[in-house]
């Protein structure tokens, strides 16, 4: 008999490490551990971002490009965010044509579901086309698909404009409580611009035939236990209609094989193994990230003050300040232009500050680290998760301020830096990043 047709999983992975990272996991799980075929089917407008940021992809998942498409239509500053949901829209005829080449009969392992991640949600009713079942990928937690669904809830619910601000404390499903300061950019009132952008990607995820999120249990029980009684008919009887919810994180890349092979090839690395063990402060906010001219001023006489050791991933600092220079004149591209006069030489003896990108799990791994400034991006969360490194949250946008809550006040994982709010201006000060960057270090 000829052998079986393995069945065929295409992932639609959106830009960004923080999509790529732990989608390209999923993938190699799916085919190494539960013997399907994968593809990862990725975009070619926007992938100007640095080679180190695509993964290493498994040789046993397969890879496709969709061809680019015409962009330079759009407003010169039409928002990211809005340009990548444009991009995956107008790819929705090259996704379907892919995938037909693939359900065409012919191939080895037929198309068997269709799995985008949540930014690609607009090709799901593709997969309805062709009679398979289409799976939202979320990178993030079960936190923010209850948001949503809470969200969506609230939304239907009520009359035309009758609705405005979420109401808050926002008690949401499986006992996690969010203030309207922790709450992700654009959910706290239909008057955000970015509202309805939430409101359409709730109304596509409602209508997955199930949702795979990049978390797992015990990051989460209270939420993961709501969603598993609601997956029972009976007791979902009367709430409203949402599909299945299933944890299958965490999905953390782990170190490249071949790198390791060769040994400590990164200066990041080899300057941690010249460190004591448990001395080193790691700094990143990952790759979409940045801080204010000002901040990262702020951050440096942090780090300095707090006489510890320190490893500083810096990234170009964000320039939307009165005050700020524009860093393309100033401070040229190089990240490190930015900090302030003279600290690399007097932190020399016990920093070291390298530009836009270190290998983070291997860094967090590292026997020399004993704390991480996070951004609490979910993927470095997870990461850091796994190596047991306490955290200083201090998060930035998107969905991080939730997170940063769950690590906090949930599962006791990391300490939280207040901004002051002075003169409208948001800031860190030294002297709080100096002491919990201590309090980490020493403290309890
Ligand atoms: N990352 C890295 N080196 C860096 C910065 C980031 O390897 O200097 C990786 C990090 O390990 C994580 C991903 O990039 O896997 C960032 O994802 P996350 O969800 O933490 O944040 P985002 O970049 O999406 O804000």
């Amino acid at each position: 008999a000829p052998p079986r047709a393995r069945p065929h999983v295409v992932l639609l992975a959106s830009p960004g490490a923080g999509h790529l990272i732990p989608m390209a996991e999923l993938a190699r799980r799916l085919v190494e551990l539960h013997g399907f075929a994968a593809t990862i089917v990725t975009f070619t407008n926007l992938s100007g971002s640095p080679g180190q940021l695509l993964p290493r992809l498994p040789a046993s998942v397969a890879t496709a490009a969709l061809p680019a498409v015409r962009m330079d239509d759009l407003p010169a500053d039409a928002h990211d965010g809005f340009v990548l949901l444009e991009l995956v829209r107008r790819s929705v005829p090259n996704i379907r044509a892919l995938l037909r080449s693939i359900n065409d009969g012919s191939s080895a392992a037929p198309l068997a579901a269709l799995v985008p991640d949540f930014l690609c949600s607009v090709a799901l009713p593709v997969a309805a086309e062709l009679g398979v079942p289409g799976y939202l990928f979320i990178p993030s937690n079960l936190a923010l698909v209850a948001l949503t669904r809470h969200i969506l809830e609230l939304h239907e619910d009520a009359a035309p404009g009758e609705y405005r601000d979420l109401p808050v404390p926002l008690e949401l499903l499986g006992g996690v409580s969010l203030c309207r300061e922790d709450l992700p950019d654009g959910c706290g009132s239909s008057r955000h611009p970015g509202y309805e952008q939430v409101v359409e990607l709730g109304r596509r995820i409602r209508a997955a035939d199930g949702i795979l999120v990049n978390t797992f249990y015990e990051m989460e029980p209270g939420t993961a236990e709501a969603f598993k009684r609601l997956a029972v008919p009976e007791q979902a009887a009367g709430a409203f209609l949402f599909p299945p919810v299933f944890p299958v994180g965490p999905f953390v890349r782990g170190p490249d094989p071949d790198e390791a092979a060769v040994g400590a090839s990164s200066p990041c690395l080899e300057w941690l193994d010249r460190q004591p063990v448990g001395s080193v402060v790691y700094v990143a906010f990952g790759s979409g990230g940045a801080l204010s001219v000002e901040q990262t001023a702020e951050l440096a006489a942090g780090l300095e003050a707090s006489g510890q050791r320190f490893l500083w991933v810096v990234r170009m600092p964000r320039t939307d300040g009165a005050d700020d220079e524009d860093p393309s004149t100033a401070g040229g591209d190089d990240p490190l232009a930015w900090l302030p006069e003279g600290f690399l030489a007097r932190t020399s003896d016990r920093g070291l500050a390298v530009a836009a990108w270190a290998p983070q799990v291997r860094m967090l791994a590292h026997p020399a680290t004993a704390a991480f400034v996070s951004h609490c991006g979910w993927n470095s969360t997870l990461e850091n998760v796994g190596c047991g490194v306490p955290m200083l949250a201090w998060p930035l946008y998107a969905e991080q301020r939730m997170n940063a809550l769950l690590l906090e006040q949930k599962l006791g994982m990391a300490l939280r830096v207040p901004p002051s709010r002075e003169d409208g201006r948001c800031l860190v000060t030294r002297h709080e990043i100096a002491k919990a960057v201590k309090e980490l270090m020493e403290g309890d």
